[in-house]
């Protein structure tokens, strides 16, 4: 009990004994400190160090001027001058679970949010459906600029390899400060930006993958659930999710078990 409250108070402790020894050469009767006590003291303060406090990291305050560089880049000039707005990346900067897509689409562009449209929505359910919360989760793409579409034209397209180089170093540094326990990536591009490989989808997900460390499962976009409404598919990506919740340590309840069966 004394090595602690020592360790904790250490410099209280010099100031206390100081006090006592000046006392008891005063000749003051109380309190009453022998001799004895008062090397005891001294000793235990002068063998415990001073424990550093372990500093917090505010991960919000680091990811802050990386998305005030986001929000002015011209790195690809055409996607600078098409955009409504980039798109940084929404969540928990203390996130254990952070997934990846492609790039923002129409609605993203325009809310300047990541997964806000159809496909958004049903990620959304996903995660709920994990037991997350949305705002618990870290999600991001792996584009922060809609990539453009020629005039007059509706829909998506993919980022090029080229686009995707040019910000992926944005990426990079959003999960070197979140640091998440698991990475999650959404469709085929996103595993081409964390891995630089191309692969059939069903051949990668449902695995564990690695990017710097980090384990990474792959699963399908949840636009591709969109277009393929078979019960299949979405059994595949929650038999991934599944696996993402055991990595975490998660609980998984019978219900979630069982959700596809
Ligand atoms: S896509 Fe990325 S690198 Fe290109 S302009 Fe947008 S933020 Fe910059």
């Amino acid at each position: 009990m004394v090595e602690n409250v020592a360790m904790e108070f250490s410099p209280a402790l010099d100031l206390v004994l100081g006090a006592l020894e000046r006392m008891r050469e005063s000749g003051a009767h109380l309190p009453r400190a022998s001799r004895d006590s008062l090397a005891q003291l001294r000793n235990q303060s002068i063998a415990a160090p001073v424990q550093p406090t372990r500093p917090t990291i505010d991960k919000a305050a680091l990811l802050a001027p990386i998305q005030a560089r986001v929000s002015i880049c011209t790195r690809c000039p055409h996607l600078a001058t098409s955009r409504t707005q980039s798109v940084f990346g929404v969540g928990n900067p203390d996130a254990e679970l952070m997934f990846i897509g492609e790039a923002p689409g129409a609605d993203e562009d325009a809310r300047g949010e990541p997964f806000v449209g159809r496909a958004g929505q049903l990620l959304t359910k996903i995660i709920e459906t994990m037991g997350f919360a949305r705002a618990e989760v870290y999600i991001a793409n792996v584009l922060k600029c809609r990539p453009d579409m020629p005039r007059g034209s509706s829909g998506n397209r993919p980022p090029t390899p080229e686009e995707m180089q040019t910000c992926l170093p944005y990426l990079a540094e959003q999960i070197e400060i979140i640091r998440p326990k698991v990475l999650v990536a959404l469709g085929a591009t996103a595993v081409e930006g964390l891995l630089g490989t191309r692969a059939p989808m069903h051949a990668m997900r449902g695995r564990w993958h690695s990017h710097h460390e980090t384990p990474l499962m792959i699963t399908y976009h949840p636009s591709y659930l969109l277009r393929n409404q078979a019960p299949s598919e979405k059994r595949k990506v929650w038999e991934d999710m599944l696996l993402v919740l055991e990595e975490l340590g998660r609980p998984i309840s019978e219900k979630q078990r069982r959700y596809f069966t």
